[in-house]
């Protein structure tokens, strides 16, 4: 589908405006946070596996530390640029303010190919990127964790690099590690399963029951797959799937599991998965089809003004970052669809990168019950404020979000004041 040209960080702007004008903030009162506090760009000279050297763009950008370290993920992707990334750090700072957890807000990337790249080469990029944002990241600075082509394994080879560089181990560096250095347990699962949570949240609020609900997911990875088999697990019925590869209809409800399971082994596509009565569709198809609660998984700018017409669903629930325009968000609305944002509906990840660090931070291991048991409670008690917040003022949920996030964030910024 062709992208609707638009500037993420421009739309992030507009909400943080319209979310201050709401709570009746000066001007004053939260400038700061329509700028990034710092942007690092660098290049990243990679020997590839044929020998020549290629420089690839990166980025750290740190948007707010007012609340506590800055944190947010690394992202693999040929769409990296500087424009995303400062959106994508912006939208964290909101994110771990929405769920009360005390961080600030970062992101980085690379624009990269990861899929064409080799595992060594790939290695390399990860190294060398980490030595070059080295002076800025930290567990008491800036802590990453996967995103987008990036996973456990790049974490780990984040966490070596930075702890041979400083001389001993520092597991709390980064989050979403492998379990055996430091990774916690059910972090893998934390942004499926808190879009579970938040899917079961919404339709508690609307007194409607799971079962046999209708679910469409875009994006079958980390996120969407494991949401999807989570929520198939509450009786859920997910009658489409869709991942870089091809979109899958079935309207008696596709086995997610297997569907999984197909895509681990082949190269985490699903395009071959067959079932019977099962159809390919095309990507838009997918997201305009007549579903009780749709769930965009995978990038930002999917709903946009050129398909939210189309839009069929009677829920959204974001499980990716920024899936819609604020041009498609107001036509949504407009036609009554209820859209839970991705600013608390995905925030499960990063609320068990925080146990994680936590744990790292302590030298402590949580036991899985504990972390999921946690986590219901931070969806859940996050999930209550923004719906108070959207009752109270009978704004949107997603301007509710912003609210809670935004308050929270500039009364910080006001305890703490001016240095110098
Ligand atoms: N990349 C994830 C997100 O966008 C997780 C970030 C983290 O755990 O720091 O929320």
């Amino acid at each position: 589908m062709s992208k609707e040209k638009c500037n993420p960080y421009e739309n992030m702007l507009a909400m943080l405006d319209k979310a201050a004008e709401k709570l009746g903030l000066e001007y004053d009162d939260y400038v700061g946070l329509r700028y990034p506090e710092r942007e690092l760009t660098v290049s990243v000279p990679v020997e590839m596996d044929n020998g020549k050297k290629v420089i690839f763009q990166g980025y750290r950008i740190q948007h707010s530390s007012t609340r506590g370290p800055c944190k947010g993920g690394v992202r693999y992707h040929p769409s990296v640029d500087l424009e995303e990334v400062k959106a994508l750090a912006a939208w964290m700072t909101w994110k771990c303010a929405v769920v009360n957890i005390p961080y600030g807000g970062a992101k980085g990337g690379v624009k990269c190919e990861p899929e064409k790249m080799s595992e060594n080469e790939l290695r390399r990029l990860t190294r060398r990127y980490t030595a070059m944002i080295l002076p800025i990241i930290g567990p008491e600075k800036d802590i990453p964790a996967p995103d987008v082509n990036t996973n456990a394994q790049v974490m780990a080879w984040m966490m070596d690099t930075f702890s041979m560089l400083k001389g001993y181990a520092v597991p709390g560096v980064v989050t979403g590690k492998p379990v055996d250095i430091g990774g916690s347990l059910g972090r893998a699962e934390a942004t499926g399963r808190g879009v579970m949570f938040t899917v079961l949240n919404i339709i508690d609020k609307l007194k409607l029951e799971a079962n046999g609900m209708s679910i469409a997911v875009q994006g079958f990875g980390n996120v969407g797959g494991v949401a999807a088999m989570l929520l198939a697990e509450q009786g859920f019925k997910i009658v489409g799937i869709s991942d870089a590869s091809c979109a899958l209809y079935k309207k008696e409800g596709i086995d997610v599991k297997s569907a999984f399971e197909f895509a681990k082994n082949n190269n985490r596509l699903l395009k071959g998965y067959e079932e019977p009565e099962m159809v390919e569709i095309c990507n838009n198809e997918l997201l305009c089809l007549d579903v009780d609660i749709l769930i965009p998984a995978a990038l930002e700018n999917q709903i946009t003004k050129k398909n939210a017409h189309d839009i069929r669903a009677k829920i959204i629930v974001e499980a990716a970052n920024g899936p819609t325009t604020n041009e498609a968000d107001e036509i949504l609305d407009k036609k009554n669809i209820l859209m839970v944002p991705d600013i608390l509906a995905n925030a499960g990840g990063v609320v068990v990168s925080y146990f994680e660090w936590v744990q790292n931070e302590q030298y402590f291991m949580w036991d899985e019950d504990y972390i999921n048991n946690k986590l219901k409670n931070v969806m859940d008690k996050a999930f209550e404020d923004v719906w108070k917040i959207h009752q109270e003022n009978n704004v949107s949920l997603r301007m509710a979000a912003y609210m809670v996030a935004l308050d929270r964030v500039a009364r910080a910024k006001k305890i703490r004041g001016i240095f110098p």
